[in-house]
C-alpha cells in the first residue's frame, strides 16, 4: 500500500495555546515547566491526530517553541559569540535569548536577525557563522522529542531536520566575510553524528528538508550537495530528501542523483516534474508526491489529483508515497473551529486537520477503481463541482470589466514632469507621515465594544471622528505639510479593505505563525472582487474638512492585499490582482471626487511576492506593477499619487519601481543609512522620494542632529526638489509619548535643512 506521511504540523495550537503560554512565560507569569507542559500537550495531541488520520509516518521535531531553524542552530552549537555561553541554559531559554536579544547573563544584546522563510510569511532566525567554526551536538531537544513520541506509543515516527545545505545557504557570516562552504566538512560530520544517534533511538527514516533546491544555486553549491550527501551515504538511517515551494528545474537531475533513499517533491508547485522525476529516479528510491497544498486553505480536487497519481503508481508501485506539499505550518489548524464561517464557503476549504483526512482519502481512492472510487470521492467531487459553478464566486460584472481592461487604463495622462506643476504646491522638503498614528488602548476598546454590540455604529463613528480631530490638531501644531487621518478605524491594513470588498471571507481562528508567538490571520479571497460602496472616503473627507492643509487619502494597494491573503487557486494570481486593482481604482476616483488631492496607495508587500527563481521575476513584476497602475491611473494630473514600501531592496527591481509611476514614493531607509537611495540615484529616478528618516520599530526618540545627518546623506543621492521628509513607516505600534517628540525633532530638522537651502 502507498505510504502516507507529513512534513510538519502547525504547532501554535487551534486556539493559539502556544502563543499565550509563551507570552505568559516571557512576562514571568508562568514557570518554564508550565510552558513545557503546554508544549508537550500540543505535541501529544498533534501526533495522535496524525496517527488517527492514518498517517504511516508522523513528523517529530517539527515542533518548536520559537523557530525550527533556530532549534537547529542550537543542535549544531552554532551560537553567535555575543550571546556568551548558553550551554548551561535549557534549550528553550537559549532559543529565547537568541530570538529576543539577551546574552547568557540576561543583558540585552542584538537579537538574531529574522528573515522570511522562502516565499512564505513565516520568519526564521538567521544562523550566524564564523570562520573555522566547528559544529558539535549542542542540544537534546531533537532526541528528547523522539523519545517522547515513542513513550506515547508512536513507533512510526520520522524526525524532520533542515538539510545541511539549506541551513548553510540560509545562514550569514559575521563581519568577516568568508565562503560558508568552508564549513561544510564539519557540518556534515555533525549531521553524521546526529543521524547515528537517531538510529540508536530506533529511528528508521529521517527527513532532511532541502527547499534550497527550488532556488537558483551557484555551481559550487550544487557540487556541495553532491559531496555532502555522498558523505552521508553510509548512515544507518534512511534519508528522505524533501524539496518544496517550487519546481526543481535545473536542479532536478542533481536532486534525483543524490544518494538518498527517497525524494519528496512539491507536486502542487511542480506538477510537471513528477513523471520526469519518476523516470530519473534509481529503482531503489522512493518518490514522495506532495500532492495536498500546504500553502493554501482550499480543499483538494481529489479526482484531479488521481489523474496525476495513477500513472505514477503504475510506474512506482510501493515506491510512491503521498504527503502534503510542504509542512502544514503555513495553514491554520482546524476548520471545525470555524463555527461562524459561511457553510458553503467552508465546504470548499481544508485546514491542516482536514488536509490529513484528504490524504487518507486519496490513498483509498488510489487503491480503488471504477464505481468504488467514485463512491469514495463523491463528496469531494460534489464540493469541487459546486465551487466551480457557484455564483458566490463568479460575478459576470467583474469578469466583463476585467475583459474590457485597456492599456490606457494603466496610464496616467501625462508624465511626472508635466503633472507636478498642476499638483499641490508645497515648501521645499515637504513633511508627512506614512499614515497610521498610535492605535491606543482606547481605540482598540472602542472597536471591541462596537464588534460585540456594546457600542452602536453612530457611537463608534463619533469615537473615530474624535480621534481624527485629535490627530489633525496635533499634526497642524507640529507643522506637518501633508496630513493623514491616522487610520484609527483600521484593525489591519489588509483586513480593513477585505471586510468591505465582495469576494472576501474571514475566519475566527485561522491563525498562521509569522514568527515566535506572533500569528497572522490572513483574509480569504474566495471570489470575484468588487466594491459595493466607498471604503475610506467618509473618513478622509471628514479629515480634510477639518484643515486647510492637504489631507492624504490612504489605501492598501492591490499587490499587498493579494500577497497578505489566502487567495483563490482557480484562476491566475494576476487576474485576482487586477480585480483588486479595479476595485481600488474606483476608490481612488471617489477620493479625488471628494476633494482629496493626495492619495497614497501602500504596496508594503510588493517585493514579498517575488518568485523564488529569477527567471520568473519579470512576469510577476509586470502584472504587479500594472495592477498598481490600474488603481492609480484614473486620476487627473493634478492629483498626487504616493506609494509606500517597507524595508526593501530596490537595486534589482528599480525599473519596475520607476514604472509604478508614483509622484512620490516613501520608503523605509533609516536602518540602511540612506544607502538604499543609491539605487534611485543610479537609476536617475525621475520623481519624488521620501526616505524614512527614523526607525519606527524602535522606541528610541530620534535626535534632530541624527535626522539632519541622514537628510544630508539623502541629498548626496537625490535632488533637493525631490526630497520629502517622513518616518520609516506607520506609527500605529508606537505610543504618543514616543511619537510627539520624534516628530517634533523631525520637523525641527526639516526647518533647519530649509534654512540651509
Ligand atoms: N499606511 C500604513 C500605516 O501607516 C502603512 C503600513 C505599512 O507600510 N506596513 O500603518
Ligand atoms: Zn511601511
Amino acid at each position: 500500500m502507498t505510504l502516507l506521511h507529513n512534513s510538519g504540523f502547525p504547532r501554535i495550537g487551534h486556539k493559539r495555546e502556544l502563543k499565550f503560554a509563551l507570552e505568559r512565560y516571557w512576562r514571568g507569569e508562568d514557570s518554564l515547566e508550565k510552558l513545557e507542559s503546554t508544549a508537550a500537550d500540543l505535541r501529544a495531541r498533534h501526533w495522535q491526530l496524525q496517527q488517527d488520520a492514518g498517517l504511516d509516518l508522523i513528523p517529530v521535531n517539527d515542533f518548536s517553541l520559537y523557530d525550527q531553524i533556530l532549534d537547529h542552530s542550537l543542535l549544531l552549537s552554532a551560537v553567535p559569540s555575543r550571546f556568551g555561553d548558553l550551554s548551561r541554559l535549557t534549550h528553550a531559554d537559549a532559543a529565547f535569548c537568541i530570538a529576543r536579544g539577551k546574552n547568557a547573563q540576561g543583558q540585552p544584546v542584538a537579537a538574531g536577525e529574522m528573515t522570511k522563510w522562502f516565499d512564505t510569511n513565516y520568519h526564521f532566525i538567521v544562523p550566524e557563522l564564523r570562520r573555522g567554526q566547528q559544529f558539535l551536538i549542542g542540544s537534546n531537544k531533537l532526541f528528547e522529542e523522539v523519545a517522547e513520541a515513542r513513550a506515547l506509543g508512536h513507533t512510526n515516527i520520522k524526525p524532520v531536520l533542515p538539510g545541511p545545505l539549506t541551513w548553510l545557504w540560509l545562514s550569514k557570516t559575521g563581519e568577516a566575510e568568508f565562503d560558508r562552504l568552508e564549513l561544510l566538512d564539519s557540518l556534515v560530520e555533525a549531521y553524521g553524528e546526529i543521524l547515528l544517534r537517531l538510529a540508536g533511538l530506533g529511528v528508521e527514516w529521517v527527513q532532511l528538508d532541502e527547499p534550497a533546491l527550488a532556488l537558483d544555486l551557484p555551481a559550487a553549491w550544487k557540487q556541495a550537495y553532491e559531496s555532502a550527501y555522498s558523505r552521508l551515504q553510509g548512515t544507518p538511517v534512511k534519508l528522505l530528501l524533501a524539496t518544496y515551494f517550487g519546481p526543481l528545474k535545473d536542479n532536478l537531475h542533481l536532486a534525483a542523483r543524490l544518494p538518498v533513499d527517497g525524494l519528496h517533491l512539491d507536486a502542487v508547485r511542480a506538477p510537471g516534474e513528477l513523471l520526469n522525476l519518476a523516470d530519473h529516479l534509481p529503482a531503489y528510491k522512493v518518490l514522495s508526491a506532495g500532492i495536498i497544498d500546504g500553502r493554501n486553505i482550499w480543499r483538494s480536487d481529489l479526482a484531479q489529483a488521481l489523474t496525476v497519481l495513477d500513472p505514477l503508481k503504475q510506474r512506482l508501485g510501493k515506491r510512491l508515497w503521498l504527503a502534503p506539499s510542504c509542512s502544514l505550518l503555513h495553514v491554520p489548524v482546524d476548520l471545525l473551529s470555524e463555527a461562524e464561517l459561511d457553510k458553503e464557503l467552508k465546504d470548499w476549504m481544508a485546514f491542516a486537520v482536514q488536509k490529513l483526512d484528504e490524504l487518507a482519502l486519496l490513498k483509498q481512492g488510489l487503491h480503488a477503481t471504477g464505481e468504488q472510487r467514485s463512491l469514495l470521492l463523491a463528496d469531494n467531487t460534489r464540493a469541487a463541482q459546486t465551487r466551480r459553478q457557484s455564483t458566490r464566486i463568479h460575478n459576470p460584472g467583474v469578469q466583463e470589466r476585467l475583459q474590457s481592461l485597456t492599456a490606457d487604463m494603466a496610464q496616467r495622462h501625462s508624465d511626472y514632469r508635466k503633472r507636478r506643476p498642476q499638483q499641490i504646491s508645497l515648501p521645499l522638503f515637504p513633511t508627512t507621515t506614512i499614515g497610521s498614528f498610535p492605535q491606543t488602548a482606547e481605540i482598540r476598546q472602542a472597536r471591541r465594544k462596537f464588534r460585540q454590540g456594546q457600542m452602536d455604529a453612530a457611537g463608534y463613528r463619533e469615537k473615530m471622528r474624535e480621534e481624527i480631530r485629535k490627530v489633525v490638531k496635533i499634526q497642524e501644531r507640529l507643522g506637518l505639510d501633508v496630513l493623514v487621518h491616522g487610520e484609527a478605524e483600521r484593525n489591519d491594513m489588509v483586513e480593513y479593505f477585505g471586510e468591505q470588498l465582495e469576494g472576501f471571507a474571514f475566519t475566527r481562528f485561522g491563525w498562521v505563525q509569522s514568527y515566535g508567538s506572533r500569528c497572522v490571520k490572513p483574509p480569504i479571497l474566495f471570489g470575484d472582487v468588487s466594491r459595493p460602496a466607498p471604503m475610506t472616503v467618509e473618513w478622509s473627507s471628514y479629515a480634510q474638512s477639518l484643515t486647510e492643509r492637504p489631507m492624504k487619502g490612504m489605501l492598501t494597494g492591490p499587490v499587498t492585499i493579494l500577497n497578505w491573503s489566502f487567495v483563490r487557486n482557480d484562476q491566475p494570481r494576476a487576474s485576482t490582482c487586477r480585480q483588486l486593482a479595479l476595485a481600488l481604482r474606483d476608490e481612488v476616483r471617489d477620493l479625488e471626487r471628494a476633494g482629496i488631492r493626495v492619495i497614497q496607495i501602500d504596496e508594503a508587500a510588493l517585493r514579498e511576492g517575488l518568485p523564488l527563481r529569477r527567471s520568473d521575476w519579470q512576469e510577476y513584476l509586470d502584472w504587479a506593477v500594472e495592477s498598481f497602475r490600474i488603481s492609480a491611473a484614473a486620476v487627473q494630473d493634478s492629483t498626487q499619487i504616493h506609494t509606500h514600501m517597507c524595508y526593501s531592496e530596490f537595486n534589482d527591481i528599480m525599473p519596475f519601481i520607476a514604472a509604478m509611476d508614483a509622484d512620490v514614493i516613501t520608503i523605509e531607509t533609516s536602518r540602511s543609512h540612506m544607502e538604499l537611495l543609491d539605487a534611485f540615484r543610479d537609476f536617475d529616478y525621475p520623481a519624488e522620494i521620501g526616505p524614512g528618516v527614523y526607525d519606527i520599530h524602535s522606541a528610541n526618540i530620534p535626535r534632530q542632529e541624527d535626522i539632519l545627518a541622514l537628510l544630508k546623506k539623502a541629498l548626496e543621492r537625490i535632488p533637493a526638489e525631490h526630497l520629502w521628509i517622513n518616518p520609516d513607516c506607520g506609527l500605529k505600534t508606537r505610543t504618543w509619548e514616543e511619537v510627539q517628540p520624534a516628530l517634533e525633532n523631525m520637523l525641527a530638522a526639516a526647518r533647519q535643512l530649509r534654512q540651509q537651502h
